[in-house]
């Protein structure tokens, strides 16, 4: 459906449900609610994934680190939430395969006391993950650690125990999701901000919009308002009630890029503990190595900048592991995320590592229903919760159950893991960008593929795998209104190579303004917000 179709359906229906916010929890409920048949309405103020949903380590995980927390206090909500999620990564896995992977994560063990601590609490992770599990957690000698990971410091090193986790592509799994309802029935529109709310007698009818790509404000009419805008939760229940008290309390987390010598390409480091008690991650991701997370109280912000001190920390940390520290010259990509994490009560002044990363679903008075926190591998079971919700308390009548624990999404029905293999010998491409084609598009790589007959085979950048014939195809068929979406979420080169996705502005803009008919002034406006993205927070 084009973006203007779709804005003239908002206008024009009466939703069962309209979602603020399209980021993995919006467009997560979204897809569940069109399922099970209600007409569905979602409004993203910027693009899909552009909040946090883009900005996460791409695991889907069950939380290491949150079941020893459940242990050592005897926690029932975190052991819950693990158990959960490691179901969920199952389903993560199947329902999305070109765009997920299973990885290995060694976590090196200096004491034998310390090998035994890992050995048996992720022994009892494989354990929560049942049937569902993707792999037996086993342990390293120093040799095998050294073998399988040749960056790794050898200094006082014992050994390591080895573990498996999936790994994804967080934006374009969003992506998918916003396809996916939008082919099961839903209206799902970008660039379309709430400012208000259309009320009668106190209680939701609606919302107020404007539409920043067609210059346009108008109001758009369902039974039910979700607020599902993660780190802006609050500014939203205050947009409708000023008195409303803070449910949230937000923490930012740093990633940095650099190059992908540092791991072996199916496997990571799993830090469990810095010196400040936090866990850290050294991921392979696609062809580079991506580390994080800091945690750290922050307010919500539009674009949040990776600071000095984080690239810092985060540097000094994992150097510490490794047999060649890192430099801040060796950081090629930096970004910041920020979690919602739901306090309650508690909102303000409580540091933000410890909070459980459950998900809530609470209603306002006037009838706002809120759902936040959770996290990327249990966006399923929150949406699910959600329509349960509507359906329990709201009377909204389904017709059919939900069906997203088996519903293949866009580009997954068809995919196959050697599908590379096919795109080389038909379009003659490197295997390095037939790889890619199959696993960001996954069924329908080959269509992407056959726009390289209009001349749109070239790299965006040497050293990438991504192709001119994406941006088309994102302005296309993937809603890519900005260069920024093409750069950051339909590839992910701004995430990778800040350089890299530099030089290439110019190209993108001119393929960009082909199939969206921008006029210089548009071209101009889209050059400056790309290099000021890259060049403060993306
Ligand atoms: P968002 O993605 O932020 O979406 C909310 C959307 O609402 C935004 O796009 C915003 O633009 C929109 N919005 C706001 N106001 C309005 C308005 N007025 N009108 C219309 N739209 C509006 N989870 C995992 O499972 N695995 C991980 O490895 C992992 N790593 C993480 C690392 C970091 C650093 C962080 C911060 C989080 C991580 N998470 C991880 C958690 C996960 O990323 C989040 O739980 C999830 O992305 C939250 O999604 P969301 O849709 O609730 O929020």
């Amino acid at each position: 459906m084009l973006r203007a179709d779709a804005v003239e359906r908002l206008k024009t229906s009466a939703f069962d449900i309209l979602v603020i916010g399209g980021g993995a929890t919006g467009t997560g409920i979204a897809l569940d609610a069109a399922t099970r048949g209600f007409r569905v309405g979602l409004v993203e103020r910027y693009d899909f994934g552009s909040g946090t949903s883009s900005r996460s380590t791409k695991l889907i995980h069950g939380g290491v680190r949150y079941l020893e927390q459940a242990f050592k206090k005897l926690d029932r909500a975190q052991y819950n939430l693990v158990r959960h999620a490691l179901a969920e990564r199952a389903i993560f896995m199947k329902i999305a395969p070109h765009l997920s992977r299973r990885i290995t994560l060694l976590a090196p063990t200096y004491t034998r006391g310390e090998e035994l601590y890992y050995w048996l609490g992720l022994k009892i992770y494989d354990m929560l993950a049942g049937k569902r599990g993707i792999g037996s957690t086993r342990l390293h000698s120093r040799a095998a650690a050294l073998a399988e990971f040749p960056a790794l410091s050898a200094a006082k090193l014992k050994g390591a125990v080895a573990y498996y986790e999936g790994q994804f592509d967080d934006a374009r799994m969003n992506i998918a999701l916003a396809l996916t309802a939008e082919r099961a029935g839903a209206a799902i529109v970008n660039y379309t901000q709430v400012v208000g709310f259309v009320k009668e007698g106190g209680s939701i009818g609606g919302v107020q919009v404007r539409d920043t790509i067609g210059d346009a404000a108008f109001e758009i009419h369902a039974r039910v308002v979700i607020n599902a805008t993660g780190p802006f939760t609050d500014v939203i229940r205050q947009l409708d009630d000023p008195a409303a008290q803070p449910v949230l309390q937000t923490s930012s987390g740093v990633h940095i890029v650099v190059s992908g010598e540092l791991c072996p390409p199916d496997t990571g480091m799993f830090i469990p503990k810095t010196d400040d008690g936090r866990v850290l991650f050294l991921l392979p991701w696609m062809g580079k190595t991506l580390i994080g997370t800091t945690d750290e109280p922050a307010e919500p912000v539009d674009h949040p900048i990776a600071g000095e001190a984080d690239l810092a920390y985060l540097i000094k940390h994992v150097s510490r592991y490794l047999e060649r520290p890192l430099t801040r010259g060796d950081v090629l990509a930096a970004w910041s995320g920020l979690r919602p994490l739901f306090a309650g009560k508690h909102a303000a002044g409580r540091g933000t590592a410890k909070l459980v990363r459950d998900h809530v679903i609470f209603e306002s008075p006037s009838g706002l229903v809120t759902v936040t926190g959770g996290k990327w591998t249990t966006y399923r079971q929150m949406a699910s919760d959600a329509v349960d919700h509507l359906v329990r308390e709201r009377g909204l009548v389904e017709k059919s159950p939900c069906i997203t624990a088996t519903l293949r999404l866009v580009g997954g029905d068809g995919y196959r893991s050697d599908g590379a293999r096919e795109l080389v010998q038909k379009f003659g491409f490197d295997r390095d960008i037939a790889e890619h084609l199959n696993h960001a598009y996954g069924d329908r790589a080959e269509s992407v593929a056959a726009l390289t007959a209009q001349g749109l085979g070239k790299r965006l950048s040497d050293g990438y795998p991504y192709i001119e014939a994406e941006v088309v195809w994102a302005a296309r068929e993937e809603r890519a209104e900005s260069v920024m979406d093409v750069l950051a979420r339909r590839t992910r080169l701004a995430f990778l190579d800040r350089a890299g996705a530099t030089h290439c502005i110019e190209r993108v803009v001119e393929l960009l303004a082909g199939v969206l008919e921008w006029d210089a002034t548009r071209r101009k406006r889209e050059h400056g917000e790309a290099r000021a993205r890259l060049s403060n927070g993306l």
